[in-house]
């Protein structure tokens, strides 16, 4: 008798860790400092790319990010036209090795912290929650960006960067690492923040709560002045197709940036308190 049933475990406890990306979630409204770079590197090469194509990978290793770009269609097409070939291997490792001292060189200037963080961050920790964190940028540019945020009083336990792990986002390694820094377990305690597409789907593939921004980051790829400056309308066509995007690709809950989270803390809670899973 007793065969023909099986038992389940569930966590029902509360949230203990949250997972927060760094440009356009905690730091550099906008997502602006690696955008720029993007294109620079690329228009060395004598190739052209929009600061939109620019910003359809953001969030990977940007390495694979330099890679994904050179692989769009239109910009493939455009390399091809220039060089008469496709864009190797050896072309992009020549290009991550000019993006990697620009982008060192421009970090601190896209460092102030996105308005809402400290005040988000000493919630969660009042609450009992543990900070870490996930980038796309390698290790020498968030030794830079982790002592800028530090000096402007943001500073996560634990940072795992792209270049820490076998593979960056989409891959959940750097959540995996960042659960083992923190000593935090189950992955469905722990919920990942950020402002790409590629860290909701990071944060699926590590089975946690996901909250994507989709003002304050990559989405919108405005400064907080620019976002001001939009006619309402367009303001509001814009964040529209951001929230839509992010839900399309599965987040758990859209906001507009880190400012808004706390109260998705409880709704999360009474999910897990009611023996709900990510
Ligand atoms: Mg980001």
């Amino acid at each position: 008798m007793s065969h023909s049933y099986t038992y389940e475990r569930r966590y029902r406890g509360r949230l203990r860790a949250a997972l927060l990306d760094w440009a356009g979630t905690t730091v550099d409204y906008g997502c602006l400092a690696p955008a720029a770079v993007f294109v620079d590197v690329f228009a060395q090469r004598g190739v052209e790319i929009t600061t939109d194509e620019a910003r359809i990978p953001m969030g990977a290793h940007k390495r694979d990010h330099i890679q994904q770009i050179s692989q769009l269609p239109a910009v493939a097409r455009r390399w091809r036209e220039v060089h008469g070939s496709e864009c190797g291997t050896a072309d992009v490792d020549q290009m991550f090795a000019s993006f990697v001292p620009q982008q060192l060189g421009n970090l601190a200037d896209f460092a102030e912290l996105i308005p809402g963080t400290i005040e988000t961050v000493a919630t969660m920790r009042a609450r009992g929650m543990k900070i870490g964190s996930t980038t796309g940028y390698t290790g020498e540019m968030m030794e830079l960006l982790r002592a800028e945020a530090k000096r402007r009083g943001y500073e996560p336990e634990s940072t795992v960067c792209s270049t820490d792990v076998p593979s960056g986002r989409p891959a959940p390694w750097m959540c995996f690492q960042n659960a083992q820094n923190l000593g935090v377990f189950p992955m469905e305690a722990c919920v990942k923040i950020g402002d790409t597409l590629s860290d909701v789907a990071e944060g699926l593939n590590a089975g946690m709560w996901t909250i994507g921004l989709a003002k304050s980051g990559n989405e919108m790829g405005l400064s907080e002045e620019a976002v001001a400056a939009l006619p309402t309308d367009e303001l509001a066509r814009r964040l529209a197709r951001a929230y839509e995007r992010m839900y399309q690709v599965g987040a758990h809950f859209v906001v507009d940036s880190i400012a808004d989270v706390i109260p998705l803390l409880d709704v999360i809670e009474a999910r897990l308190a009611a023996g709900e899973r990510p």
